[in-house]
């Protein structure tokens, strides 16, 4: 096997695993990375180990793809031609040029290879390397959330931290939750919290999705979800969840942890209606505002972004020779286009490898439907938008960036006094966004604080690093994906 071309894929989601098994059938040895324990991504996220009986949550089909993605991986693990390295956080990808003759000679021609930096275990002190001659980036994307006041309490999550509670450990956060935000992922967060038993006191939404009834070319074309939007209408009736659209939450209240929350109506413009707060017990509020695909490695590997996303052409290629990428790290777009992105990027990244012409009409189907599903997410997209209103919902005293605990009000200093005029300057007069997270969490609130767009971060690594695993990068004998 090992005499064969060799692909990294990092992500094992639903792109990452439609991407694994396209390649892997066209014959090009395949080592999937994932930083879980398990493959399935956020979608066909499991408990660490089965339980007896797994409650059904997700409607029946997508339980199917799931089970046969799995069985597919299973086989091609059990061949051969797949590696599956789980508990893997890769923290690099580094790029090796082959410019010397014999280099190029031994490797076919002048191609550059890869070699991945991936950090192990719950400690991650140690570090392997995976080599390979291509590497297909299917890291999916993370939560955006703003801040309020009394966000920052116990008891106060994101709604995919619910949603991951609810998937990975079969656990509720507590006992009264209210979901809020806006996006399609508070729907799931909301249906799957009032069907494992919390009582889900009301499901507030800033957006009006009924806006998305005038977009009628889009829903025509995409029945299927049509049909899933009105189960999710039909679980929220049954459930009694109250549906508050156009609504925001403006605090949280609590003392050692979440009590209750303030909600509110939004005029036309996204600003609170005076008069119309009203409070609601709760001991979870479970927030998001949207989601933001993961760029961090692609940007290391020189890959060009369209606003946020990586961009690629129809092979799903990136600009970067030898890097593709697929799944919401192209933008955000839900579990059918991850899918179908992945598939093509797959057999595109094969038939590279192999040196056989990809023939496109091969996989036409899977494009046609990949078109569909981005217009689809293209037009949700301009419906779903926080609230214009949440830079004033941010006092002075809320705390913006968690890790170096850095507040609203020292935020607007640094813009208003000290002339700091975009988030890196407001970063190096604040500290915002020097912690842990390296500002994934409170990069859009400082954005939006200083008046200006969210711009791509540019982090060297995509993971903290201990300097021991830095000193000795490159020193690797063992290649992971060698040891069969
Ligand atoms: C928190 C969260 C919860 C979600 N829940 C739902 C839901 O319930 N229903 C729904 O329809 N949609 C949900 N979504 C949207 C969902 O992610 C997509 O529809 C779909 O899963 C996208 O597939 P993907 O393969 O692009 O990415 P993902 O499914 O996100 O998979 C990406 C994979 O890459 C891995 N990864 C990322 N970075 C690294 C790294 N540096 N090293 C190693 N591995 C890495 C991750 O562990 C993950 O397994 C959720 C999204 C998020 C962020």
């Amino acid at each position: 096997m090992t005499d064969r071309p060799h692909l990294a894929v990092i992500g094992a989601g639903p792109a990452g695993l439609a991407a694994t098994l396209a390649a892997a059938a066209q014959g090009v040895r395949v080592t999937l990375l994932d930083s879980a324990a398990r493959a399935g991504g956020q979608f066909y996220r499991r408990p660490a180990a089965e339980p007896p009986a797994a409650r059904p949550r997700t409607p029946h089909h997508h339980r199917r793809t799931g089970r046969r993605l799995d069985e597919a991986l299973a086989r091609h693990v059990e061949a051969g031609r797949v590696t599956h390295l789980t508990d893997h956080h890769v923290w690099f990808v580094e790029r090796r040029s082959h410019r010397r003759a014999e280099d190029a000679a031994e490797r076919g021609g002048p191609r550059d290879s890869f070699t991945v930096h991936a950090l192990l275990g719950p400690d991650q002190d140690d570090s392997v390397e995976v080599r390979a001659d291509a590497v297909l980036l299917a890291t999916g994307g993370y939560e955006k959330v703003l801040p309020f006041p009394g966000w920052t309490l116990p008891g106060v999550l994101t709604a995919g931290g619910a949603q991951a509670m609810l998937k990975g450990s079969l656990a509720v956060p507590g006992r009264t939750a209210v979901v809020a935000g806006t996006g399609p992922l508070l729907l799931p967060v909301a249906t799957g919290l009032a069907a494992a038993g919390v009582e889900v006191a009301a499901l507030v939404e800033s957006a009006d999705p009924r806006a998305f009834l005038r977009r009628t070319r889009a829903l025509a074309a995409q029945p299927g979800k049509v049909a899933e939007a009105a189960q999710y209408a039909a679980r929220l009736l049954r459930h009694r969840v109250e549906l508050l659209t156009r609504h925001t939450v403006v605090k949280a209240h609590g003392e050692e942890r979440l009590e209750a929350v303030t909600v509110a109506a939004l005029d036309a413009d996204g600003r609170v209606r005076p008069g119309t707060e009203r409070r609601l017990a709760c001991d979870t509020l479970a927030v998001g505002h949207g989601l933001l695909p993961h760029t961090d490695l692609a940007e290391t590997l020189g890959c060009r972004l369209e606003g946020l996303a990586v961009h690629v052409d129809a092979e799903q290629r990136t600009d970067a020779p030898g890097v593709w990428a697929a799944g919401e790290t192209t933008g955000i777009g839900g579990v059918d286009l991850a899918l179908a992105e992945g598939h093509i990027a797959g057999r595109s990244a094969a038939a590279r490898l192999t040196g056989a012409p990809p023939d496109p009409r091969e996989w036409a189907p899977v494009a046609k439907s990949r078109a569909g599903l981005r217009e689809f997410f293209a037009a949700l997209d301009t419906v779903y938008a926080p609230p214009a209103c949440w830079t004033d919902l941010v006092t002075d005293d809320t705390v913006v960036c968690r890790c170096e605990e850095v507040t609203g009000g020292a935020i607007r200093e640094a813009v208003a006094r000290l002339g700091a005029g975009d988030p890196r300057t407001v970063k190096l007069m604040t500290r915002a966004g020097m912690g842990w997270c390296q500002g994934r969490m409170c990069g859009p609130a400082v954005a939006g604080l200083a008046g200006c767009e969210l711009a791509p971060s540019r982090r060297p690594f995509a993971r903290p690093v201990p300097l021991g695993v830095l000193a000795h990068a490159g020193e690797a004998d063992d290649d992971p994906s060698e040891q069969r």
